[in-house]
């Protein structure tokens, strides 16, 4: 392969430089971090998991209007993407109790609340996130009232999107983690929706049996990372694609993907 220029490195994806002006590759690892990177292991086919449900769900946020910094997926494990400016918040969205809300107001995990909640924190991996306030925001200059304006109205389109969605395949979205950035064309900016949405970033349970099946089985030693991705993936339809069928050769399919007859 050729070799590309690196923009950036995260924890979980790597950016590269783009074959066109404006573009980016984006890349994703198999590393799992948690508590600010103070927790590490890798778990082998997390981010082709993660690289085809961000692509599902930022195609169908697509559809229904939402802007996105996707292109399309080039290959396992990467996608081309629009070069955005992101701002630098963590724009969190929460629909039940869980992690550091419950701990912070002393909920109990897994109440419903009074209506869709959303938080922002501060990009700054040395402060560790903190929480921050739309008063923090604008005055420290990180997005204009206007901005966030838009980035709320975007979050809360995502998440009636999103809650739906998963609820159609038996899984309650608790609370989930999205980035936005500034996107110029012809002088016009727009904010739109970039980084990834995937179990890395939510909190998923299952509706029968309320099984985490998201990054918290990391963070909680709970076991069973990679089947937990493997099961949102499958349920959401995007495992069976592509797959070599093992020991036998290259098949023939359709632009469709089913076999010719
Ligand atoms: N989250 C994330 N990245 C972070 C912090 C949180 O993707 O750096 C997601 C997390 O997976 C969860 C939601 O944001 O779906 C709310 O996380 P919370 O504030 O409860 O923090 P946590 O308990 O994960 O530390």
């Amino acid at each position: 392969m050729n070799k590309r220029r690196r923009i950036y490195e995260g924890k979980a994806k790597v950016l590269y430089e783009g074959p066109e002006p404006g573009t980016l590759i984006q890349h994703f690892k198999d590393d799992a971090t948690a508590f600010n990177a103070k927790k590490h292991a890798l778990i082998e086919g997390k981010g082709v998991l993660n690289n085809r449900i961000s692509e599902y769900i930022f195609v169908k946020l697509g559809e229904i209007g939402v802007p996105t910094h996707f292109m399309r997926r080039m290959n396992m494990r990467e996608q081309l993407i629009r070069e955005v400016e992101i701002i630098p918040l963590e724009v969190v969205v929460r629909n039940v109790a869980a992690g550091s809300l419950a701990t912070r107001l002393g909920l109990e995990e897994g109440t419903a609340l009074p209506r869709s909640i959303i938080e922002f924190y501060y990009k700054a991996d040395k402060l560790n996130d903190p929480m921050v306030s739309e008063e923090h925001i604008t005055a420290f200059g990180w997005a204009t009232p206007q901005e966030i304006d838009e980035v709320m109205s975007l979050a809360l389109r995502i998440n009636d999107f999103l809650v739906g969605l998963f609820l159609g395949i038996g899984i309650r979205l608790i609370d989930f983690k999205v980035e936005f950035g500034r996107h110029w064309e012809n002088d016009q900016m727009r904010i739109i929706l970039a980084d990834e949405i995937s179990p890395d970033c939510c909190r998923l349970w299952d509706v029968a049996t309320a099984n985490k099946l998201d990054k918290d089985r990391f963070r909680r030693d709970l076991g069973g990372v990679l089947e937990a991705y493997q099961e949102v993936a499958r349920r959401l339809g995007v495992l069976t694609e592509n797959r070599p069928p093992k020991g036998a050769g290259p098949v023939l399919v359709t632009s469709n993907g089913t076999k010719p007859n």
